[in-house]
């Protein structure tokens, strides 16, 4: 059944289905270096961050969650960050380390809860590509997107320069405007909240797909990854997910209803930066 929260090309059910199979076979293949359950059913989810199954119910869990606190009337800049370092050569099958807990990341979200608003929203994911430039493997750059909600663009920028250490060519910061609509923040937040397994084809022309990855593609990813739970690559502030649900946090929600309040009351003035005592 399709709900008009999800994203027009949203998985189906049963693609994740036939996904598993192959991961847990590329997982079986690597005897032992990573692990995921041999079943997830409906009443007893592997919660694996390998299981697209898994992955695909949480995706549209946040994605419900978006429509539910209409967080698209908020102003939103969507980020995407590469790091300096985080790049695993093609051939190279070790662990990347701490996904969502990098202290990279930690850093981060502390620099950037120090200059922007109370009621600030940020929701990001730690990700990789397999990428290939001309039919040659390039490596899997591990790198961040982040939705923000509460902070400058500036204040954004300032806040990576500070913490996040850049690679000098090839990839530069981005920091775009989100429109104001429900449907572009569905499309971005699926965006960010994405399937893990993806090889990404570039050519000379500028050309770019993301398209499944080949066998061999799939073991080093899985092996770089490491053995990790649903919820492990993503970060949040101002956002939580607990027992199997997202909520805003007690004190960003309340400051959203102080605010709410203060505009049915005087409608024709412009929103106060920070809420009133
Ligand atoms: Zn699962």
């Amino acid at each position: 059944m399709k709900h008009d929260y999800l994203p027009e090309a949203f998985e189906t059910f049963g693609s994740t289905k036939e996904r598993r199979k192959k991961i847990r076979k590329a997982v079986l293949a690597l005897d032992n270096k990573v692990k995921m359950e041999k079943k997830c059913s409906i009443d007893n989810r592997c919660h694996s961050g390998f299981c697209p199954t898994c992955l695909r119910l949480l995706r549209k869990k946040f994605l419900r969650f978006v429509q539910r606190e209409e967080l698209a009337k908020r102003e939103w800049y969507m980020v995407t960050v590469f790091v300096e370092g985080w790049t695993k050569p093609a051939g190279d099958f070790e662990p990347f380390g701490e996904l969502k807990n990098n202290p990279i990341i930690k850093k981060f979200l502390k620099q950037l809860r120090k200059v922007g608003q109370p009621d600030m929203l940020l929701f990001g994911s730690i990700e990789t590509v397999f990428k290939v430039r001309d039919n040659k493997p390039i490596g899997k750059p591990f790198h961040l997107h982040m939705l923000i909600s509460g902070a400058s663009k500036e204040q954004i920028r300032v806040s990576v320069r500070k913490t996040i250490p850049r690679p000098t060519i090839g990839v530069p910061l981005r920091i775009d405007h989100v429109q104001q609509t429900a449907k572009d923040l569905v499309r971005s937040s699926s965006y960010i909240l994405k399937q893990t397994f993806w090889l990404r084809s570039e050519s000379k022309k500028g050309f770019k797909k993301l398209e499944s990855p080949k066998p061999q593609q799939l073991a080093e990813l899985l092996s770089n990854l490491g053995t990790h739970q649903w919820g492990d690559r993503f970060f949040y502030i101002g956002i939580r997910f607990c027992y199997g649900k997202f909520s805003i946090t007690p004190n960003v929600k309340s400051m959203f209803t102080k605010k709410t309040n203060n505009k049915s009351h005087k409608s024709h003035t412009p929103l106060p930066k920070t809420p009133k005592k």
